[in-house]
Parts: structure tokens; C-alpha cells; sequence
């Protein structure tokens, strides 16, 4: 037997346990467990037409060998994205570390402070740069990022604008190209009028809601917006700037010229740029706006013992609360890389930042200097770290690629070279020969950096920023290390334990699959750099688009969103360009079942559509009959249907076939939503159930790593009639025959991370695929049998049988003092994170084990449990002191030298024997969230900022 099948180290059961779990199941074998599980109709007849799996070590060959054919050449192409210098440390420590990549978003913030830590420092970071009053926790890239300020700015204007009847929304010419698109997209479906233009020649009309602004602009100019600001005030219209996160070290800040929201990328704050992502956006506004903002905010807060405490604030305003009225449908964000970006900004500090940007500045004038003296022009009257020169654009481009530099061509005779962190001396003199030789003159060289500025003497910045001391405490190695090791520690990931998040996939993310993150050859690629030079990347990108399109039956797929949410709005856009170009524009109506998760019917809002909700039976399937009355009444104006399958209570619903031939039968589409795709994957796929699109998680089904939120990669794959609406780019054209405009920045999405997901489907193969599907419904259905008799199971397939998640009803332990969070809390005790609370039904959980776990971890995670349901039995109604109420219990609790509560710390941190070998300490105790809502604190502020008096 083969041994090194990459399959037999993802799937975590072994062939000995299975009879055990089979029996205990109550079934003969897996074939017919999954005879039970789905419904016949629409299982698959044939394997999957995938390549023969690689092993993992022939998997690194092949993929060294691909990066090979992706040139890095030296980039001053710019456009928001900058070659960087990852600190060793955050590469090594936090970057490489599953310790960071592997943690769930920080809803259990009791083991969760490291992260939520980190996020503090980038959200001070964000606002002391921009300064702006607060600022979240990311958001997917720059482009979306405008797209969501322009939303907010629509979306209060009615409140302190009395702006009713205004839709007019000014863009600057000099916003980046791929933001324009962006906005193009996002600002039609939901009635926003553009209107592009000069800055300077702008007229302030009332008629205008909101203004956004590039700075610097997109070729390098930076203009004084004080007075652009200060006209808009008065004329009511606010205004947005999207900024260059580094030159804010060395400019004015937006926020003293008095912008209302400042967007941006932190990309060039040590995260490569993997042609085109992930990377960090952030978001900031000031505090007025704070419940009008997209994404998530961490927050300051204390724990029961009046200790400082962090955790994410204002949940209640989160899409998942607001469906159908939302404003974005921000779920997973870039947490990772923002935790990458504030390290770099603690590892750095005020001076160090300082410092690269003097000297990004100082290349660029340097390089303008000597171009000058060659007789190149400049034309920027002011800049930071991008010149604009007049020279032939032709002759040039073929001179610098013959010497792997690549410049940006804006047209015939003009050129944009951005600078960097990277810049040498050695790098100006190659670019000073380059020109030379082009132009036909002698060449020379410069010895060093000038100390003239091109920053306008108005803009040069005199606020102070980052003096807080984690900023300026972690400057030597040491220290940061620490720092980092310190944070992780806090925190629970899939190194430590499982992490059963219902609907949220948390398998194991191979390292085979993320070595290949580090290679030069793969993540220093631009993502507007000539294709030539990213044919690896052309070749892994189209064949990964062809796996997917085999594994979900679908004819065509896009890589460009960058979150399941944002697919679901690429999706719905897509299904309205179909209605549109057959002259059925009018159809916008979208039914959503109300089972459905919460960025279903965001993102309908979004693409401009009416939702009507339907019902489900009490079973948690579909009511049919409601659904066909719906579909009919609106069978004139019906574009779509959105469905989670299998549904979100975990069920393989058997109706599925009829009511997809309902929707179509209609004259509408099916928008399937694919989180669930676990469960299909070689079983089944949404071409046979009848969908016509689906989005997938990436970061869900295809090991890409949760990465504390973010990042993500939320593909969708369409059959043939929306294959020509696929998006494009403005710069790199991709996509269909009638592409939509940009749905986000870069033309491939987060591309560095699709590289994760190529692995994983190569090296398990049509096999390894279908087996690990069975093993995530095996392992369900395992702990599922363990639970009878323990807890109350909701909703389950004709045959009794769970797919790949069960959901357990803890609604009444209520009659025991007991709510589903106290089982949440207490289960850190047992050194296990939560399994999903509360979704997709109240005072529920939703365990989702996949397939990746081992017959022991299963086993461990149900002893917890069932020792909890003892627990919770021996707790009465009016019971506030036990041993639930009180998780978690920290080591401080434990070693104090007065211990009064009624149990002992043994039952209070040893409840079961396995703990004590792999003790977790969660570092606070529960924390008070309405506290820090009322007193929201947003960045890292001293501790008497936020006492209440
Ligand atoms: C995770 C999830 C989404 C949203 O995906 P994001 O990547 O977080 O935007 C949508 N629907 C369901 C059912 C999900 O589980």
C-alpha cells in the first residue's frame, strides 16, 4: 500500500478506526452512509476529470518549476501596489506561523486577545496615519474599500446632509484605474450617479453627495486638498480620500483636511504583493459614522474582573443583523495581512517609518534629478514617490524589459515610475542607463541620495503619530519575536485543537500547500506587470479555474472576488447583465429563503434587488409551496433565487431538483451559495442540483487558512449563459465576451493564496476529493450518534442522517440557567474553541467537524461536550455561580490564594483527564461586551481612557 498519498495526511481518520465509527453510526460502510445522506437524483455518476494526484513532494518540484516561468523584474509600475520589505520576523513568525494563519475570527474573544491585539496596533496604525477618529479592521483591497465609502456617504447623506433627492457622487480623474471601475460597478445597481472629473474645475453643486479623492493621485501628483475640502463643507458634500498609507508618514494627513472617510491598501507595509493580493485595505471615519461603517472594529472592554479586555465591538451592526437593509456585505476581511501590516508598523515605529519614507522619497527625487540633466521631463509639480516623465514610451519599455525593469507606459510619450522601500542607489543608475541608452546619450551615475523634497512645503507633516509605546518598544529582533510569541500564545488555532465551526470549514491547511507562499518567484509578481512575465501564474490561475469548473459541473469561473460574500455580489451582478441583455432589465427580484446566512441578502441589496423572504418549513428545509407561490406572483419581475445547499441546517433537502426548475420555470436564475460545497464535493455539484452560478469559499472547502478573518477567495463558477459576464479589469483584461466592470482590484483577486487551493485539489485528486467528502459526512455523522441521548439534534435527512454539519438545539438548558454562550465559554476550559453559535438559529450550535480530524480529537471534543450536558443538569435556573457561568477560568484565577467558589479548581480547569497534558489557559476571564459599546475605544489607548466613572 502507498504511503505517500497526500489524501492519507489531510483525511484524518484512519482505515483502522473505521469500523468502530461505522458501527457506531450504525451503518455497514461509508457507501452506504452517503446512500443515506444524499438524495439520489442528484448524485454523481462519474469520478471527477482531475489530473492523478501529485504527492507532496512532487507537488514542491512542480511548483518551483512553474514560479520559474513568472519573471520578477524590477517593478515601478505602482498603481497601489509597491514592492516591500517583509521583516524577517513577521515572514517567519506570523506569516509562516499556523499558530497565526489557522485562527477562526475573533468572536470567542476570551482566546482570542493575541490577534485582537495585533488588530488594535493596525487600527491605531490606520488612524494616526490618516487622522481620522476611528478605523476598522480591514476590508478586502483598496478599490472596494472606495466602493464602501462612497456607500457610507450615500447612506448618511439623508441623516446630516438633507441630502433626500441627491445621488451624484464626484470622482477625481486621478483615482486609481482599477478603483474607478470598482466604483463603476458598485455605484450603478443602487442608483449612485459618477461624475469624473478635475478636481479643479469642479463645480460643488448641490447636487453632489460625496466627492472621493486620490492622494497622492494615481501618476505621483500631490495636491493640497484643504481648499477642494473645505468648498465641499460648505456646499455640504463630503469627502473621501483614498490614500497612500506610507506618504502619510511624511504628508499632512487627510483627516486634518478634513476628510470624512480615508481609504487605502497597506500592502506596502510588508506584504508582498502576489500578483495583486491579499493584502490589508483599511477603512477609516470619524466616530459619528461609526455605525454606518463596513466590516468589523475591534474594540477595548473589560472582563469580569474589571481587567482590559479586547474583542470586537458594535456586533449588532454587523450584515448579519441588517440583511436586507445593509449597506455592505463585509464577512471575512484580511485579518492576517492586517495583522502583518500593524506589526510591520510596531516592528518600525514612528522613526522607522519615517525613515522608508524619506528615502522612497529621496529616490524619487534623485532618479528626477538626474533624468533631468539627460533632458527627460518631469511633469508633477509635487510628489512623493512617483515621477511622470515625457520620453518615448516605446523605445524605453524595450530597453527596460531587456533589463527586467518594468515602468508604467500611461501613453506614447509618457511614463510613471513609482519608487520603493526597495530602492538601491545601484537601482536609480540602472534606470538613468536605461533612459540614456534610449535617448541615445551617455550615461552616468549618482553616489547617493539627495536631500531636496518635492513635498509641497504646505503638506509636510508636523503631527506626531504611533507614540504609543508598542510602537516604540520592539524595534530589536528580540523583541519583536517575543512580542509575536507572546500575542500567539493567547490565542487558540487549529495547532492547538479542532475548531468545529459549522458552516465555516475549518480543515486542516497543509503545509505543503503554503510553502510554496514564501517563493520569490510567486509572490513579488505585480499584478499589472506584461503577462509574459506571469505566465506561471496564467498557467496555475487557468488550470485551477478548470478544476473548479469540473468539480462544480460549471462551464466558466472567475478568481476575482475576494470573500464568498463579494461572489455573492459578483454572482447577482452577473445574473443582472444576463436579464439585462435580453432586454429584461426589470427583473430584480430575488427570493431568499430566511434560513439563509446573512450576506445572502446584503449582497442582493447591493446589486440593486428586492428581496423577498421565504419560508422554511419547521423541518429547516424550504417550504416549497411557499416558495412556488413567490416565484409565481413574481414570475414577471423574478431574477433570481439564492440557496444554500446542502441548506444552512446542515440537510441535503430531496427537493432541490423542483425548485430549481421552479426558478427557471419562472424565468428566473438559481444563485447557489456554495459554503456548504464540503458536502458536495465528487458526491454531487450545483450544475446537477440546477444552479446556474455559485460562489465557493476558497478559505472554506479548499484549504486556504482562515487566517483570524481574511483572507479569502470567493470564486464563481457559471454555466455557459453567464459565462460572457464574467468581470474583467480596466488594466488587464480577463473575463467574459461582455464583462461587468471590476468587482475588486487586481485582475486574479488575492492570486499569492489561489496557490493553496491549486495544491490542495492537486495533490488529493478526483479520489482524494471524493474521499475526503465522505469522511467530513462520516465524521458528523459519527459525533452526531455520540451526542444522542446528550443533546437534541435539529433538523436531519429523511434517512436520520446529518451531511457534513449538525446542528445541536441548546435552547432548553435555558431552564437550567444556561445559555448556548455559557456552553461556548465553558467548552475554552476543555481547550476547545466553539463551534458556531446562534447561526443559523438562536441558542443553537453548529458543529462542522470536516474531514481532517482524527477518531481521538473527535472523541476528546465530544467528551467536552457531554461532560458540559452533566454540567448544565446540575446547574437550576437561578444558579450565577458555576462552573458555566464562571468560564472560562484563567491560571490567575486558579493560583490566587483565595479560592470561594462552590467547586474545586480541579473541576474548575482539569474536568476531564486529557486537559492536563494540553492545558490552554485562556488569557481573560468573560468579557463584558456592552461595556466597551458604551465606551467604545478603538485604538491602543492607556487604561484610564476607557474606566467608566
Ligand atoms: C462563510 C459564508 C458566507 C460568506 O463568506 P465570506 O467569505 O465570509 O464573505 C456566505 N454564506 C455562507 C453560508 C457562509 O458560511
Amino acid at each position: 500500500m502507498r504511503t505517500d498519498a497526500f489524501a492519507l495526511r489531510h483525511i484524518g481518520p484512519r482505515e483502522t478506526d473505521l469500523q468502530h465509527m461505522l458501527k457506531t453510526i450504525g451503518v455497514e460502510s461509508i457507501e452506504q452512509l452517503v446512500y443515506e445522506t444524499l438524495p439520489d437524483d442528484i448524485r454523481l455518476k462519474a469520478p471527477l476529470n482531475l489530473d492523478p494526484a501529485m504527492t507532496e513532494y512532487e507537488f514542491a518540484n512542480h511548483i518551483q518549476e512553474l514560479g520559474k516561468k513568472n519573471k520578477v523584474f524590477k517593478s515601478y509600475i505602482g498603481l497601489g501596489y509597491h514592492p516591500t520589505i517583509v521583516p524577517a520576523p513577521i515572514q517567519r513568525n506570523i506569516f509562516e506561523n499556523p499558530g497565526w494563519y489557522t485562527a477562526y475570527t475573533p468572536y470567542q474573544a476570551e482566546i482570542a486577545q493575541g490577534r485582537l491585539e495585533a488588530i488594535l496596533n493596525f487600527q491605531t496604525t490606520v488612524i494616526e496615519l490618516t487622522g481620522m477618529e476611528i478605523a476598522n479592521a480591514s476590508l478586502l483591497d483598496e478599490g472596494t474599500a472606495a466602493a464602501e465609502a462612497m456607500a457610507l456617504l450615500f447612506d448618511v447623506r439623508t441623516r446630516d446632509q438633507k441630502k433626500n433627492n441627491t445621488n451624484k457622487f464626484f470622482v477625481s480623474e486621478e483615482i486609481l484605474p482599477q478603483t474607478l471601475s470598482i466604483l463603476q460597478t458598485r455605484s450603478t445597481p443602487i442608483g449612485i450617479e459618477l461624475v469624473v472629473g478635475n478636481h479643479e474645475t469642479f463645480d460643488f453643486s448641490n447636487e453632489f453627495f460625496g466627492a472621493i479623492l486620490q492622494y497622492p493621485g494615481k501618476y505621483g501628483q500631490v495636491n493640497d486638498y484643504s481648499a477642494f475640502v473645505a468648498k465641499a463643507k460648505e456646499n455640504e458634500i463630503k469627502v473621501a480620500f483614498a490614500a497612500d498609507i506610507l506618504s502619510l508618514a511624511a504628508l499632512t494627513s487627510p483627516g486634518e483636511m478634513g476628510a470624512a472617510v480615508v481609504v487605502g491598501t497597506t500592502q506596502r507595509f510588508g506584504v508582498p504583493m502576489g500578483y495583486g493580493g491579499p493584502h490589508a485595505a483599511f477603512f477609516a471615519t470619524k466616530d459619528e459614522y461609526k455605525r454606518s461603517m463596513p466590516g468589523r472594529i475591534i474594540g477595548v472592554s473589560i472582563d469580569v474582573n474589571g481587567n482590559r479586555a479586547l474583542r470586537m465591538a458594535l456586533g449588532t451592526r454587523e450584515q448579519h443583523i441588517k440583511r436586507e437593509k445593509a449597506t455592505s456585505n463585509i464577512c471575512t476581511a484580511q485579518v492576517l495581512l492586517a495583522v502583518m501590516a500593524g506589526m510591520y508598523a510596531v516592528y518600525h515605529g514612528p522613526k522607522g517609518l519615517q525613515y522608508i519614507a524619506g528615502k522612497v522619497h529621496a529616490s524619487a527625487v534623485t532618479a528626477a534629478e538626474a533624468l533631468n540633466k539627460l533632458g527627460v521631463y518631469q511633469t508633477n509639480t509635487a510628489y512623493f514617490d512617483t515621477i511622470l516623465v515625457k520620453a518615448d514610451a516605446q523605445k524605453v519599455k524595450a530597453i527596460a524589459e531587456k533589463n527586467e525593469v518594468n515602468f508604467f507606459y500611461v501613453d506614447a510619450d509618457t511614463i510613471s515610475i513609482s519608487f520603493n522601500e526597495t530602492t538601491s542607489i545601484a537601482d536609480i543608475n540602472q534606470i538613468i542607463a536605461i533612459f540614456a541608452e534610449a535617448l541615445g546619450k551617455e550615461s552616468f551615475t549618482v553616489s547617493e541620495l539627495t536631500a531636496s523634497s518635492q513635498l509641497p512645503a504646505s503638506l509636510e507633516r508636523t503631527s506626531s503619530f504611533l507614540t504609543h509605546d508598542v510602537f516604540n518598544n520592539h524595534h530589536s529582533e528580540s523583541q519583536i519575536m517575543r512580542y509575536i510569541k507572546k500575542l500567539e500564545r493567547k490565542d487558540l488555532s487549529l495547532n492547538h485543537s479542532m475548531i468545529s465551526l459549522g458552516s465555516c470549514t475549518m480543515k486542516l491547511n497543509a503545509a505543503s500547500e503554503m510553502l510554496p507562499l514564501s517563493m520569490p518567484n510567486w509572490n513579488s509578481i505585480h499584478p499589472f506587470a506584461p503577462v509574459e512575465q506571469a505566465e506561471g501564474y496564467i498557467t496555475m490561475l487557468k488550470k485551477l479555474e478548470e478544476q473548479l469548473n469540473v468539480i462544480t459541473g460549471f462551464a466558466g469561473t472567475t478568481l476575482q472576488p475576494n470573500s464568498g460574500a463579494q461572489g455573492e455580489y459578483a454572482g447577482l451582478m452577473a445574473i443582472r447583465a444576463y436579464h439585462l441583455s435580453r432586454n429584461e432589465g426589470h427583473r430584480n427580484v430575488c427570493l431568499i429563503p430566511s434560513s439563509a446566512h446573512g450576506t445572502n441578502p446584503a449582497s442582493a441589496a447591493m446589486a440593486g434587488m428586492k428581496i423577498i423572504v421565504t419560508k422554511t418549513t419547521p423541518e429547516g428545509n424550504i417550504d416549497v409551496e411557499d416558495l412556488r407561490e413567490k416565484a409565481i406572483e413574481h414570475k414577471d419581475d423574478l431574477s433570481c433565487l439564492m440557496v444554500t445547499y446542502p441548506s444552512t441546517h446542515g440537510v441535503f433537502e430531496s427537493s432541490i431538483i423542483e425548485i430549481t426548475k421552479l426558478i427557471h420555470d419562472n424565468g428566473g436564475l438559481v444563485y447557489m451559495d456554495g459554503a456548504n460545497m464540503n458536502a458536495q464535493v465528487g458526491l454531487t455539484n450545483p450544475a446537477t442540483i440546477g444552479a446556474d452560478v455559485c460562489h465557493l469559499n476558497l478559505h472554506k472547502t479548499f484549504a486556504i487558512p482562515h487566517g483570524g478573518g481574511g483572507p479569502g477567495v470567493g470564486p464563481i463558477c457559471v454555466n455557459e449563459k453567464l459565462v460572457p459576464f464574467l468581470p474583467t479589469n480596466p488594466i488587464l483584461k480577463v473575463g467574459g465576451e461582455q464583462a461587468i466592470t471590476a468587482i475588486s482590484s487586481a485582475p486574479y483577486g488575492s492570486a499569492l493564496v489561489c496557490l493553496i487551493s491549486y495544491g490542495y485539489i492537486t495533490m488529493m485528486g478526483a479520489e482524494g476529493l471524493k474521499s475526503a467528502t465522505e469522511h467530513a459526512i462520516l465524521n458528523a455523522n459519527y459525533m452526531k450518534a455520540r451526542f444522542e441521548g446528550h443533546y437534541p439534534i435539529l433538523y436531519t435527512g429523511e434517512c436520520g442522517r446529518a451531511a457534513h454539519e449538525m446542528i445541536l438545539d441548546c435552547r432548553s438548558f435555558k431552564e437550567n440557567g444556561i445559555e448556548v454562550g455559557d456552553i461556548a465559554k465553558r467548552l475554552m476550559d476543555y481547550g476547545f474553541h466553539a463551534p458556531t453559535v446562534s447561526f443559523p438559529v438562536a441558542g443553537t450550535l453548529m458543529i462542522e467537524p470536516t474531514e481532517s480530524e482524527d477518531l481521538a480529537e473527535l472523541d476528546r471534543f465530544c467528551d467536552a461536550l457531554i461532560s458540559i450536558r452533566k454540567e448544565i443538569e446540575a446547574s437550576t435556573a437561578d444558579d450565577k455561580n458555576n462552573v458555566l457561568k464562571n468560564a472560562p477560568h484563567t491560571l490567575a484565577m486558579l493560583t490566587t490564594d483565595s479560592w470561594d467558589f462552590p467547586y474545586t479548581r480541579e473541576k474548575a480547569a482539569y474536568p476531564l483527564e486529557y486537559i492536563a497534558e494540553n492545558k490552554f489557559w485562556p488569557s481573560v476571564r468573560r468579557v463584558d461586551d456592552a461595556y466597551g459599546d458604551r465606551n467604545l475605544i478603538c485604538s491602543c489607548a492607556p487604561i484610564e481612557a476607557y474606566m467608566e466613572n
